[in-house]
C-alpha cells in the first residue's frame, strides 16, 4: 500500500480534510474539535498568525488584518479582480508582477493568496498527520470546476508552501460526483447544487465507463450562506434601532457578536423550528450610561420570508445550467447537494418542489467535496483500485499550420492525463525557424479559435523544406495543465512552453466555442477542405517555381510560359480563393500539367540535393507543415 494522500476541499469559506482509512472515507477534525475550519488567516499585532476559528472570530473586530474569502484572489492578476476588491474589508494591491496580493499591515509585508491558503492547508494537513499518527506529504486538493490554469497552478502552490505535493487538483463538482459514486453508476445524470458561504455553483455532470464529464456549470460567485447572514443581521439592527434608537452599525464588536449570532440562529433553524438570539451587555446606552441586551426570537417561518428571493435565484441559475445542457429537470437522476447552505430546509423544499423528487442525501453536504478528494487520493496511493476517474478536454487542442489550418492534436473529449505527439516539417527551403502557435477550438481554422500561446523553436539547421522534423508534443497532466513541447528530431533543440492561464478559457468561453462550432460545422468543412486542396496545390506548384527559378533553361519558351501561367494562377487561388470549385480545377489542371512535366521535374529534384520530398520523410505522419516564419 502506497502512502496516505489526504484529500483537501480548500473552500472560499471553509476547508475540510479527509482520508481514506481501511476503505472508508472518514472527516478529520481539526486542533478545536471541529470537522470544519473556517478559511480565514489572522496576523495579531505580535505577528502571530491565527488560522481557522480563532481568526473568524477577529474579523470584524480587526478587519485589516484578517484574511477572509481569500480564494477569490488565489492565482487572479490585479486587473481581474478589481471590481470586487471593496467586498473585503483587508487591502488588495496590485504587486509588481500584475498579481493581486494581500497588504496586511501586522505582517509587515504583502502576502500572496497563495500564503493564506498554504497556512490553512498546513493546519489540515498537521490535523491529519495527529489522527493518523504519520507524516503526510501529499495531497488532492479540489478547486471550482471553472478555475483556469493560474488558480490551478497557484492552488498547486499553496499545497507545496504547506509541505504537501499536490498529486492531483480535482474538480470540486467531480469530487462530489464521485463520493456520491457517479463512476460507478450507467450513463447517469446528476446535478450538483452547491450553496456554500460565499458562492453558488451548479454543475451537470454525466458518468458512465468510468469518466465523469462535466456538462455544464453555472453559478453566482458572491450568492452564499453570508447573504442570508447580512439579512438576519439587518434584522436585528432594525429591531434593536426601533426599540433603543442605537445604531449597532457603528460599533464593531457589536457587529461581529451580530454577525456571529445571525450565522449561529441560521444554523439552529436548519433543525429547530425558532430560536432565541441573545447577546447580552451589546452596547451602552448613550443617556443612562447602561449596558443594554439584545434578545430576539426568530422563526424558521421568519427566516424563510427573508430569503425566500436568495433561494429562488439559486433555481434560476440551476434552470440556465439545464438550458445548457439541454436537458429538462425530469432528465436529471440525481440533485446531489453541497455545501453548508443546503441544510436550509427551504432550500431542499424548492430543490424538491423544481425537480418533483427528494434531492439525494448520501453524505454531508459540507464535506462531500473533501470525501470525494480523499477518494480519489486513495485512487492515486494505489489502495483503492476499483474506480477510475477521468475528466475530459472540453474543447480541441492544436497547433496552427500551414494555410492557417487547425491541426488538431488532442480532440475534444479526450480522457485526461495524455500526451500526444506529431510531426511536422517546414515550407519554404532553409526554414531556420518555426513558430508554434497553440490554439484551443473547433474550428479547422486556426484563427477562429482561441490562441492559447506561441513559441518559436530557433536553429533548425537549414535544409529543403519539408526535410526538417519536427516533434510537436501536447501533453495535458491530471490536473488539467497542457505543456507544448516543440523538438528539432535533427539537433535534439527543444522549445517548450506551459499554457499561460490568463489565456485559459471560462466555462462560458468553452459552451459559446462548441455552439459556435455546431452551428457552422458545414462551413468549417467546407473551409477544412478548401485548405487541404491548397495545401495540395502548393506541394505541386512549388517544385515547379523553383525549377523555373533555378533552372529555366530546362523548358522550352513555349513550355515555360505554359508552367509559368500555371504558377501564377495557382498562387492567385492560393491565396484570395474561396471558391472550393475554383480550387479543385486549379488543382487538377496542375496535376496534369505535373504529370505533362514528371520527367523533367523528377530530375531536377533530385538533381543537387539528395531530398526534396515535400513531405514528412517518415511515412504515416502526414504532410502537414509548420506554418513558416517570415
Ligand atoms: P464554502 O464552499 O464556501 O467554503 P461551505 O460549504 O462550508 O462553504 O458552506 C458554508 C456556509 O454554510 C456558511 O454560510 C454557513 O453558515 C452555512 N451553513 C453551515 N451549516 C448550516 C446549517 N446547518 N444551516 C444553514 N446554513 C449552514
Ligand atoms: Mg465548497
Amino acid at each position: 500500500m502506497g502512502e496516505k494522500i489526504i484529500g483537501i476541499d480548500l473552500g472560499t469559506t471553509n476547508s475540510v480534510v479527509s482520508v481514506v482509512v481501511g476503505g472508508e472515507p472518514i472527516v478529520i477534525q481539526n486542533q478545536e474539535g471541529n470537522r470544519i475550519t473556517p478559511s480565514v488567516v489572522s496576523w495579531t499585532k505580535e505577528k502571530e498568525i491565527l488560522v481557522g476559528e480563532p481568526a473568524k472570530r477577529r474579523a470584524i473586530l480587526d478587519p485589516l488584518n484578517t484574511v477572509y474569502e481569500s480564494k477569490r484572489f488565489i492565482g487572479r492578476k490585479f486587473s481581474e479582480v478589481r471590481d470586487i476588491i471593496g467586498r473585503v474589508s483587508y487591502k488588495v494591491v496590485e504587486d509588481d508582477k500584475g498579481d493581486a496580493v494581500f497588504d496586511i499591515p501586522n505582517a509587515g509585508k504583502l502576502v500572496r493568496p497563495e500564503e493564506v491558503g498554504a497556512h490553512i492547508l498546513r493546519k489540515l494537513k498537521e490535523a491529519a498527520e495527529s489522527y493518523l499518527g504519520e507524516k503526510i506529504q501529499k495531497a488532492v486538493i479540489t478547486v471550482p470546476a471553472y478555475f483556469n490554469e493560474r488558480q490551478r497552478q497557484a492552488t498547486k502552490m499553496a499545497g507545496k508552501l504547506a509541505g504537501l505535493e499536490v498529486v492531483r487538483v480535482l474538480n470540486e463538482p467531480t469530487a462530489a460526483a464521485l463520493a456520491y459514486g457517479l463512476d460507478k453508476k450507467e450513463n447517469a445524470k446528476i446535478l450538483v447544487y452547491d450553496f456554500g458561504g460565499g458562492t453558488f455553483d451548479v454543475s451537470i455532470l454525466e458518468g458512465g465507463d468510468g469518466v465523469i464529464e462535466v456538462k455544464a456549470t453555472a453559478g453566482d460567485s458572491f450568492l452564499g450562506g453570508a447573504n442570508i447572514d447580512e439579512r438576519i443581521m439587518e434584522w436585528l439592527i432594525e429591531e434593536f434601532k426601533k426599540e433603543t434608537g442605537i445604531d449597532l452599525r457603528n460599533d464593531k464588536t457589536a457587529l461581529q457578536r451580530l454577525k456571529d449570532a445571525a450565522e449561529q440562529a441560521k444554523k439552529e433553524l436548519s433543525f429547530k423550528m425558532e430560536t432565541e438570539i441573545s447577546l447580552p451587555f451589546i452596547t451602552i446606552d448613550p443617556a443612562t450610561k447602561q449596558p443594554l441586551h439584545l434578545q430576539k426570537k426568530l422563526t424558521r417561518a421568519r427566516l424563510e420570508q427573508m430569503i425566500e428571493d436568495i433561494i429562488d435565484r439559486t433555481l434560476e441559475i440551476v434552470k440556465k445550467a439545464l438550458a445548457d445542457a439541454n436537458l429538462k429537470p425530469e432528465e436529471i437522476d440525481d440533485v446531489v447537494l453541497v455545501g453548508g447552505s443546503t441544510r436550509i430546509p427551504l432550500v431542499q423544499q424548492k430543490i424538491k418542489e423544481f425537480f418533483g423528487k427528494e434531492p439525494h442525501k448520501g453524505v454531508n453536504p459540507d464535506e462531500v467535496v473533501a470525501i470525494g478528494a480523499a477518494i480519489q487520493g486513495s485512487i492515486l496511493s494505489g489502495e483503492k483500485k476499483d474506480i477510475l476517474l477521468i475528466d475530459v478536454t472540453p474543447l480541441s487542442l492544436g497547433i496552427e499550420t500551414y494555410g492557417g489550418a487547425m491541426t488538431v492534436l488532442i480532440p475534444r473529449n479526450t480522457p485526461i492525463p495524455v500526451r500526444k505527439c506529431e510531426t511536422f516539417t517546414t515550407v519554404s527551403d532553409f526554414q531556420t525557424e518555426v513558430e508554434i502557435k497553440v490554439y484551443q477550438g473547433e474550428s479547422p481554422i486556426a484563427k477562429e479559435n482561441k490562441l492559447l500561446g506561441t513559441f518559436r523553436l530557433t536553429g533548425i539547421p537549414p535544409a529543403p523544406r519539408g526535410v526538417p522534423q519536427i516533434e510537436v508534443c501536447f501533453d495535458i497532466d491530471a490536473d488539467g495543465i497542457l505543456h507544448v513541447t516543440a523538438k528539432d528530431k535533427a539537433t535534439g533543440k527543444e522549445q517548450s512552453i506551459t499554457v499561460q492561464p490568463s489565456s485559459g478559457l471560462t466555462e462560458e468561453e468553452v459552451k459559446k466555442m462548441l455552439e459556435e462550432y455546431e452551428k457552422h460545422k458545414d462551413e468549417y468543412e467546407r473551409k477544412k477542405k478548401l485548405i487541404e486542396l491548397k495545401n495540395q496545390l502548393d506541394q505541386i506548384i512549388y517544385p515547379i517555381e523553383k525549377l523555373l527559378k533555378e533552372s529555366p533553361d530546362k523548358f522550352t519558351e513555349e513550355e515555360r510560359k505554359e508552367l509559368e501561367k500555371l504558377v501564377v494562377e495557382s498562387r492567385k487561388v492560393i491565396e484570395t480563393s474561396t471558391d472550393l470549385n475554383e480550387v479543385e480545377k486549379k488543382l487538377e489542371e496542375a496535376r496534369q500539367l505535373a504529370t505533362k512535366y514528371a520527367e523533367k521535374l523528377y530530375r531536377a529534384t533530385q538533381g543537387g540535393k539528395d531530398n526534396n520530398n515535400n513531405k514528412g520523410s517518415e511515412g504515416g505522419e502526414g504532410p502537414i507543415d509548420a506554418k513558416p516564419v517570415d
